[in-house]
């Protein structure tokens, strides 16, 4: 089968204005890098969304997730079979201090509104430029916080399309981990528990951690933020300055010279730039300090 008629076959059940055909990942990705997907869908409902799942299993074509790209770096050569992303399904409702999100709300617009409803708890994610299933997926944290802390519940899609509603436990958040990366589920939403809050003490824990962040973080860049795990007892980002590699990279891409975590793209880097240069700083700091680092971003598609 042809990609133009799993377009064709798509469209049966999805607005036709939401599938496209060979369309470039650079502007779904925070690194501007990469390559097409032979086809790219956006359902706007979660029957729609069930569809497409449905249809890539049934029909065994290779299926990518895509959340807001803020963690993903795409290969030149681009996506084979369909990515997915669920950014129209993007609701949230607050009752009380019950939190729900779709999975393409984006984390910073539910710590807004949490904000806005003197609810703590969500603080600490106020800056991760990530959306709520790819939150799920990481398990997200910065400052002291994760998403472990605050979830009650996702209501998943399996990989053959149907629905389990996962509890905290069978959620299995870890560093950067979860059952949702490891089985391969797709998050349509989630549920989380605040509490209420002062809203001085909250709105203030906001403007520190927000400046923290732009004074630490090359946001002026595009990025896929920090790049490696932690490896255990030691700072990624420690090992890369102490190893010198501040400045130095491939092509456009380089290590970012105000925070070693980060590589960037100085603007015109192709993600064989990129990911030579994740590879560099990995030889580098495996030859100084004997120590492998593992990447945090997820490298996906295909070398041109
Ligand atoms: C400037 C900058 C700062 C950052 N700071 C932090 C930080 O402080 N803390 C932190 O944890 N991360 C940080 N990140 C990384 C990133 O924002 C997080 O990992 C975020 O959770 C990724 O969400 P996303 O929607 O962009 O996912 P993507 O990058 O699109 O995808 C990441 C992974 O999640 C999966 N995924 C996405 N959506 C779903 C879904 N609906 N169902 C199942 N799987 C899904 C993808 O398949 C992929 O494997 C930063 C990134 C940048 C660029």
């Amino acid at each position: 089968m042809t990609k133009e008629q799993w377009a064709v076959d798509l469209a049966q059940n999805i607005n036709p204005a939401n599938i496209k055909l060979d369309e470039s990942l650079q502007q779904y990705t925070m690194t501007k890098l990469g390559g097409k997907a032979d086809v790219f869908v956006l359902p706007e409902t979660e029957e729609e969304a069930i569809a497409v799942i449905r249809y890539a299993h049934i029909n065994n074509i290779p299926l990518l997730m895509l959340g807001n790209g803020s963690n993903m770096v795409v290969r030149d050569g681009g996506m084979r079979g369909i990515v997915v992303t669920f950014s129209h399904l993007d609701k949230i409702q607050i009752t009380g201090d019950h939190v729900y999100a779709q999975s393409g709300a984006l984390i910073k617009d539910v710590s807004k509104l949490a904000a806005a409803s003197s609810l703590t708890g969500f603080e600490f994610a106020c800056g991760i430029p990530g959306s709520i299933g790819g939150a799920m997926a990481m398990n997200a944290g910065a400052y002291g916080g994760e998403i472990k802390d605050i979830i009650i519940s996702s209501k998943v899609l399996t990989k053959e399309g149907d629905i389990l509603i996962l509890s905290k436990e069978e959620l299995e958040l870890g560093y950067r981990q979860s059952s949702i990366a490891k089985k391969g589920y797709y998050v349509l939403s989630s549920e989380f528990q605040l509490a209420q809050g002062v809203q001085e003490e909250i709105d203030a824990k906001i403007a520190d951690l927000t400046f923290q962040r732009e004074s630490k973080q090359p946001l002026e860049y595009p990025s896929a933020g920090s790049v490696f795990k932690r490896p255990p007892g030691h700072f990624a980002g420690k090992l890369i300055q102490d190893s010198g590699l501040q400045g130095k990279g491939v092509g456009d891409a380089e290590v970012s010279t105000k925070h070693a975590g980060f590589i960037v793209n100085k603007g015109n880097a192709t993600a064989s730039d990129y990911i030579a240069t994740i590879e560099m700083v990995q030889r580098v700091v495996k030859e100084k300090f004997g120590i492998d680092l593992e990447t945090e971003v997820k490298i996906v598609g295909d070398d041109l």
